[in-house]
């Protein structure tokens, strides 16, 4: 699995070993070697450039970690757009409320749909569900008998339904029994054929109007590469698939396929099938699959080193002014950024003390969440720079202005005074206690643990 592309990527980040800054001429250089290898893999060329030019940009723009080489910050960037490129996380399987959910694979015949039905089958009956499995490809009998035959091997049921012609009877049989069965899930394996065809789109329509499945996971052979993209495309404009299994990786040296088809469909990668065997499935990690294709584990894991530090310089920038009283409304408008920066609030919480208002924005739906975040940002910035380093200046009239000038009410503004007060308070107590032990415990360099004021 992408044993081509791990290797001309240690090529091309070997020879950028060397340089001490990163001026643009070595950054367009690496960059024309990483497009190589790209394309060599068979990648697709508008992934391709999509990806190269959102490197360079932040290549030439982005602030160097001063921990950090010229070529370890370049594998850095190259890492993080990659994982952008797969999907940034992996995607988990919809279930649905009602018994039994269910699955539909689709996928052109040879692409490896009932063998990963099989394999889903068992990766489902290992997570302690209760699974069924269907085959509604009722003219090609063969195809029924080998899943029958998976079925049995895995020790799953499978429904026969004999002398049922008609696809759409299959599966609504299928469900009756899987539901006066006790199983929670249904897979149904639809008909394979050589190429997309009006029949068979028209068939698994039906079944999406009748079944209202939770999942239509399309199965693609990663080894045909770029054919694979394009059918998974069109599978998903004719059909509105959920997700993508990519089966073969195995046998697929170079990554075409799976480098390109999230970001060309728009589809997430759910699992990848890594053999031929019925455990040769796996959740699709983008981050882990990342750390594969560079292939450098020393350096990624001092990337992730550096990016902690930075996380710890900042909490104890904060934690240095709390202790001296000097968090200003402007810190506290920086963590408020940060917050929307990251997008999840839990992630926030785990990085810097934590900020009591924000802990009781937790259960706010998302939408709600975002629009006070735009809010208290607006109210700071219609502040004076004054008020700012000092809240205690803001008497009424100043308040009225900073209504006026952030579009909000006079509420809001004593509302954000009221909880940045608090936050102060919390933190300040939180800091002397809790951060305070953990940043004891962190054990850093001794030029990051002298937080400037
Ligand atoms: P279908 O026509 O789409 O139902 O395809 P099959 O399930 O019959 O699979 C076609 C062939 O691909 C079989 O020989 C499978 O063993 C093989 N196959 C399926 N998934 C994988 C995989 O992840 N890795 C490898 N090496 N072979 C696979």
């Amino acid at each position: 699995m992408f044993d081509s592309l791990q290797d001309k990527f240690q090529n091309v980040f070997k020879s950028l070993r060397l340089q001490t800054v990163l001026t643009e001429e070595s950054v367009d250089e690496t960059l024309r070697e990483v497009r190589l290898a790209l394309l060599e893999a068979d990648v697709n060329f508008k992934v391709a450039k999509e990806l190269l030019d959102r490197v360079r940009v932040k290549a030439l723009n982005e602030q160097v970690r001063s921990s950090l080489t010229p070529a370890q910050e370049i594998v850095r960037i190259v890492r993080d757009e990659l994982v952008e490129i797969l999907g940034r996380k992996e995607s988990l399987l919809t279930y649905s409320k009602d018994y039994p959910t269910i699955f539909l694979m689709v996928g052109l015949q040879g692409s490896g749909k009932t063998t990963t039905s099989g394999k889903l089958a068992l990766w489902l009956s290992r997570k302690k569900r209760r699974p069924m499995l269907v085959s509604t490809d009722v003219q090609r009998p063969a195809a029924r008998e080998q899943l029958a035959i998976i079925a049995k091997q895995i020790e799953v049921p499978c429904f026969a339904g004999e002398g049922i012609t008609s696809p759409i009877e299959l599966a609504l049989a299928a469900r009756k029994d899987a539901a006066d069965r006790g199983h929670d899930i249904l897979i149904i394996d639809t008909a394979g054929r050589l190429h997309i065809d009006e029949q068979l789109m028209q068939e698994v329509s039906e079944m999406q109007l009748k079944l209202r499945p939770s999942e239509v996971l399309l199965v693609a052979d990663a080894m045909i590469g770029q054919d694979a993209v394009r059918s998974a495309q069109e599978f998903h404009e004719r059909l509105g698939t959920s997700g993508i299994i990519l089966t073969k990786m195995d046998g697929d040296a170079r990554g075409g396929a799976a480098l390109s088809i999230h970001h060309i469909t728009g589809q997430p990668i759910k699992f990848i099938g890594t053999g031929e065997k019925y455990d040769a499935l796996e959740v699709f990690y983008p981050d882990r699959i990342v750390s594969r294709i560079l292939g450098m584990g020393d350096v990624l894991s001092l990337i992730e080193k550096a990016e902690a530090a930075i996380d710890q310089k900042a909490a104890l920038e904060v934690h240095h002014k709390l202790r001296t009283n000097t968090f200003t409304l402007a810190d506290f408008q920086d963590q408020l950024r940060q917050v929307r920066k990251i997008g999840s609030l839990d992630q926030m919480l785990g990085m810097l003390p934590k900020v009591g208002m924000l802990k009781n924005l937790k259960n706010v739906n998302a939408d709600a969440h975002e629009k006070e975040l735009v809010y208290l940002d607006a109210i700071i910035n219609s502040m004076t720079p004054q008020e700012r380093q000092n809240h205690e200046i803001i008497n009424g009239r100043r308040r009225k202005r900073i209504a006026r000038g952030s579009g909000t009410t006079v509420q809001q503004v004593n509302q954000l005074l009221k909880q940045y007060v608090q936050a102060r308070k919390m933190m300040r107590s939180m800091s002397q206690s809790f951060l305070g032990r953990q940043l004891g415990k962190l054990n850093l360099p001794s030029n990051l643990t002298q937080a400037k004021s």
